[in-house]
């Protein structure tokens, strides 16, 4: 460590995040590596050391013989101070050595609102901001994630993207670029051979050009780039790399225990949850297998708690066998088990009382919406029985409270449906009073709303968000409404939601308005202390762009989009079809019971879709 470091580390907060030296971090010889990735997350070391897929990529790259890939997280406001103050540029974890001196420089990106913190992490890197000014092969920008399916607002910013997962692509992009650097090829060059590599887009290679409205007209292909852009897929789980010796944190991290990942996809297909397209087709691990790495997960990690996570963990094939299995191991060791986003309609009791011999952990549910009509217009395919069906198991079992998730603003929803939510909770609290077997403990019902955002490759991709206005008419109408004893309400802030909505429906024109709202001081915005609404709206004026164009304005079906030119193997006449049966309030089963035709089967060697 530096002295500069040294010195400044004991006044900031959480100096753990920013010294590495972690058990399991992999560190190699600078001298016979020949190609070194600065790998960052745009977020705080304690979300980025949770994310699954950072840890997947991280042990991918490091395999690699002659690549060394380093961590580098974004600092929180206090040390950006003291770096920026004291001449320290972002650095790596491993090394200590500043993200300049790397061959690439790797984002993945879950969430529109770290787009500030990508562009703030490679000012603080001293690093060219945009794709353009940087010339040479060094200092490749390229970046993936779950939120990288439209890309555009990050076009100006990023040489390239990774659509799709990553296991097996970024050893072929990595690869290319040994090539490319050891025969002196120019970027130009290397961009021209990166973009055939599947999954991969050089958006430098599409121009798009917009009408006086700023709508988008055209996009321009240019010669030799692919027309479009379909996501990387792993064909088979259970021979992907599962990092089980990953790196064990100095600190507590959100996640703070052994993540078992049971499968990628979700048969659902609730029709606002761009995850639940996105990933398709469902590939689930095998039981045996997962149990083996969750046998050394935890015995390398020596945690006492290991998750078993995917987008719908209760739809996993083989959950009660899986469960039970590690159940004979984690019990007598005193390691708690647990299964996050259960469904509330195949939620069994007896794997209720399995779970909560060790810990036992929170209830929560995603209704989404209080009325069965709306239930079914987003496909959220549980009913009400079942919701009380479930609550009434658990509190018997024991549990005294329950968290419900909603959301407001849904495409058709009205205020029937707003004070649907209010009849629901005071049903699950008659269903406590009747079924619960310790009563003097009272009950607490959380309840949360979140603001509708319409995403990319959903069947809602086209709806309008409505206003921030309207919004807090409908939070405001659920709250006088809501039996206010026993429930605790939070709602999401409206702001946050819209430019949440604008980034995720954006365009390439929202790089000049990213650029704009970091010279205003725009970054960490999902934290509430450093979220400044009103820094992002001076942004979008002084760019004359309205965020409008993106929210409340909607899109019409067959207007050109701005993530046209990438496919996840979902069609759109799909996605149509899916939107005018929400119009209908008609269900479409989960992919399990029944092939929808999506299109996403086709991605699997041999699949078949009944298109
Ligand atoms: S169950 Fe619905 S909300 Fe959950 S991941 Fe699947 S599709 Fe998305």
């Amino acid at each position: 460590m530096n002295n500069k470091l040294e010195r400044i580390l004991p006044n900031v907060q959480k100096p753990a995040r920013y010294v590495g030296g972690e058990y399991g971090q992999t560190v190699k010889d600078k001298a016979s590596v020949d190609l070194r990735v600065a790998f960052c997350f745009p977020d705080t070391y304690e979300i980025g050391m949770s994310n699954l897929g950072m840890r997947i990529l991280y042990a991918v790259m490091n395999q690699m013989d002659g690549v060394w890939c380093e961590r580098v997280f974004a600092p929180w406001a206090d040390m950006e101070e003291a770096m920026i103050q004291n001449d320290i540029p972002l650095y790596a974890l491993e090394s200590g050595d500043p993200i300049s001196d790397f061959d690439m420089i790797a984002f993945t990106i879950g969430y529109e609102m770290s787009y500030t913190n990508v562009l703030n992490m490679l000012r603080l890197g001293n690093i060219p901001l945009h794709a353009s000014e940087r010339k040479g092969l060094s200092q490749m920008v390229f970046a993936g994630g779950a939120c990288m399916y439209n890309p555009e607002p990050l076009a100006d910013f990023v040489d390239f993207f990774c659509i799709g997962e990553g296991e097996e692509m970024t050893p072929e992009i990595l690869n290319l670029y040994r090539k490319a650097k050891r025969e002196g090829w120019t970027k130009d060059a290397f961009l021209c051979e990166v973009c055939k590599i599947e999954g991969v887009y050089v958006p430098s290679l599409y121009e798009h050009i917009y009408g006086d409205q700023g709508e988008l007209l055209e996009i321009r292909v240019k010669e030799g780039a692919p027309k479009q852009i379909r996501k990387r897929i792993i064909q088979n789980l259970d021979t992907a790399l599962y990092p089980t010796e990953g790196i064990v944190p100095n600190l507590e991290i959100v996640h703070d225990r052994s993540n078992l990942e049971v499968m990628r996809g979700c048969i659902r297909g609730c029709r606002f949850c761009q995850a639940g397209f996105t990933y398709r087709p469902v590939r689930p691990r095998s039981p045996k297998l997962l149990q083996k790495q969750a046998v050394e997960a935890l015995e390398f990690s020596g945690c006492h708690e290991i998750t078993l996570s995917s987008l719908s963990t209760s739809d996993y094939y083989a959950l009660e066998e899986l469960a039970g299995g590690m159940l004979d191991y984690c019990t007598p060791r005193k390691i708690s088990l647990s299964l996050p986003s259960l469904r509330a309609d195949n939620f069994s009791r007896e794997l209720m009382l399995k779970l909560q011999q060790v810990k036992k952990s929170g209830l929560t549910f995603a209704p989404e919406a209080g009325t069965q009509r709306l239930r079914d217009a987003i496909n959220k395919n549980v009913t009400e029985e079942e919701i009380l069906h479930t609550c009434a198991i658990a509190f018997s079992g024991g549990w005294n409270s329950v968290k419900l998730y909603f959301m407001l603003g849904l495409p058709t929803e009205t205020d029937e449906d707003v004070l649907g939510i209010a009849d629901l909770v005071y049903k699950i609290y008659q269903t406590w009073r009747e079924n619960a077997s310790n009563k003097k403990r009272g009950v607490r019902i959380h309840v949360a709303t979140a603001f509708f955002v319409p995403k990319p490759f959903t069947p809602f991709q086209w709806e309008k968000q409505i206003t921030p206005e309207e919004y807090l008419r409908r939070t405001k109408l659920l709250k006088a409404n809501m039996p206010a004893k026993f429930v605790e309400y939070k709602y999401h802030e409206a702001d946050l939601s819209r430019l949440e909505a604008v980034l995720a429906r954006g365009d390439r024109r929202l790089g000049a308005v990213l650029e704009e709202a970091v010279n205003r001081g725009c970054r960490l915005d999902a934290w509430d202390e450093y979220f400044n609404y009103s820094a992002w709206c001076e942004a979008f004026d002084c760019c004359k762009i309205d965020p409008d164009h993106y929210t409340v304005r909607g899109f019409e079906e067959g207007e050109l989009l701005p993530w046209q030119t990438i496919s996840d193997g979902v069609s759109t006449a799909f996605l149509s079809r899916e939107r005018k049966k929400a119009y209908a309030s008609e269900t479409t089963a989960d992919c399990r019971s029944q092939c929808a035709g999506c299109g996403a089967n086709c991605l699997l060697e041999g699949g078949k879709c009944n298109a």
